[in-house]
């Protein structure tokens, strides 16, 4: 099966409402998946987005944003529930804590709902990857979408990318996710988990007790101004982040993950050596280091001029973003 070099972000459209140490808020495009879409949409990738969504205005103002960010939406599923708006609690270093729900109890909102029925098989099977997350396994729809969705994937050779972006906000019944959650993670090509999350899910933050449970997967241990461990087969390694002035740090690990897609597509998906390796996490520690100079996610994420740009100033080289 011939695969086009699309992407395919599957997950989370929503609202991220930003309170400052101040008590300000202010609301802003979101959602894990959107957001890697909108980061690869600008690196100039074809992408597309699938999610439910509210058909309230909420709902349609976020869809209108991903289109204009230049990310196919043709299989957004609307749906009557309302879009779901998070509380999103910053510290004055930039740091973030997740509050409840604006509006409705975890499950009322659209994005528990989307209905396996309804995905675009065809072109997830010619989809070279998938990028999704974990909340939606917390809904028994969307969990079924999920699943199928990484099926259809994968038995057509595409590769399968998980944040855990652990939230238990997200989780009606928190001791039961970890059940959904291993056998989900065991089946990616590649996983990102920040070490709080590791920390929260497992007990260790250790690169090498995570890889023996993910033996068989690309393992991206991000610690946000502490830098990237890594253990992909048998190379293990570290990479440094950049040091930057943080504004606030909502959407950088999801510009990460765009950034690590964006250098598999561009190494047809090999990280032959550490330098390969070392390589495609610098790229992608840039993206994020340049997530956290403004606030918001999608707002924040960078243009392929201003991180090629950043990439040259600070290693003295220049980058190319070429074919993928
Ligand atoms: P998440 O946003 O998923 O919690 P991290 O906070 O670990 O994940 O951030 C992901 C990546 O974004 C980091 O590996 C790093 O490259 C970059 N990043 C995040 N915070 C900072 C920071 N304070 N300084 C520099 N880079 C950062």
């Amino acid at each position: 099966m011939s695969h086009e070099n699309t992407v395919i972000c599957l997950g989370e459209l929503l609202v991220d409402q930003v309170v400052d140490a101040q008590g300000n808020r202010q609301n802003f495009p979101g959602g894990a998946p959107a957001n890697v879409a909108v980061a690869l949409a600008r690196l100039g990738l074809p992408v597309a987005f699938v999610g439910a969504v509210g058909t309230d205005d909420t709902g349609r103002h976020l869809i209108q944003v991903l289109q204009h960010c230049g990310v196919d939406c043709r299989w957004e599923q609307p749906r009557s529930a309302p879009t779901r708006i998070v509380e999103v609690n910053c510290t004055v270093e930039g740091d973030r804590t997740f509050g409840g729900f604006i509006g409705g109890a975890t499950t009322d909102f659209a994005d528990a709902h989307l209905a396996a029925q309804q995905l675009p098989l065809a072109a997830l099977s010619v989809a070279s990857v998938l990028v999704t997350g974990t909340l939606g396994l917390a809904y028994p729809a969307t969990r079924a979408a999920m699943t199928q969705a990484a099926a259809t994937l994968k038995a057509s050779g595409g590769k399968l990318v998980i944040d855990v972006n652990w939230r238990p906000t997200f989780w009606p019944d928190e001791r039961a996710a970890l059940a959904l959650l291993m056998p989900w993670l065991q089946q990616a090509d590649l996983i990102k988990v920040a070490a709080d999350e590791a920390m929260a899910l497992w007990q260790t933050d250790d690169i090498a007790q995570l890889q023996a449970q993910f033996p068989d997967t690309h393992l991206l241990l991000t610690d946000g101004a502490r830098g990237c461990q890594y253990a992909f087969a048998h190379h293990c390694g570290q990479v440094p982040a950049f040091s930057v002035s943080v504004v606030e740090t909502t959407g950088a690990g999801d510009a990460f993950l765009a950034g690590m897609v964006y250098q598999g597509l561009q190494q047809s998906w090999r990280f032959e050596t550490p330098d390969h390796i070392t390589q495609a996490i610098t790229f992608a520690n840039a993206l994020g280091a340049l997530t956290t100079l403004k606030p918001g996610a999608i707002t924040a994420l960078p243009t392929a001029t201003e991180l090629l740009d950043f990439l040259y100033t600070h290693t003295g080289k220049v980058w190319t973003l070429g074919r993928v």
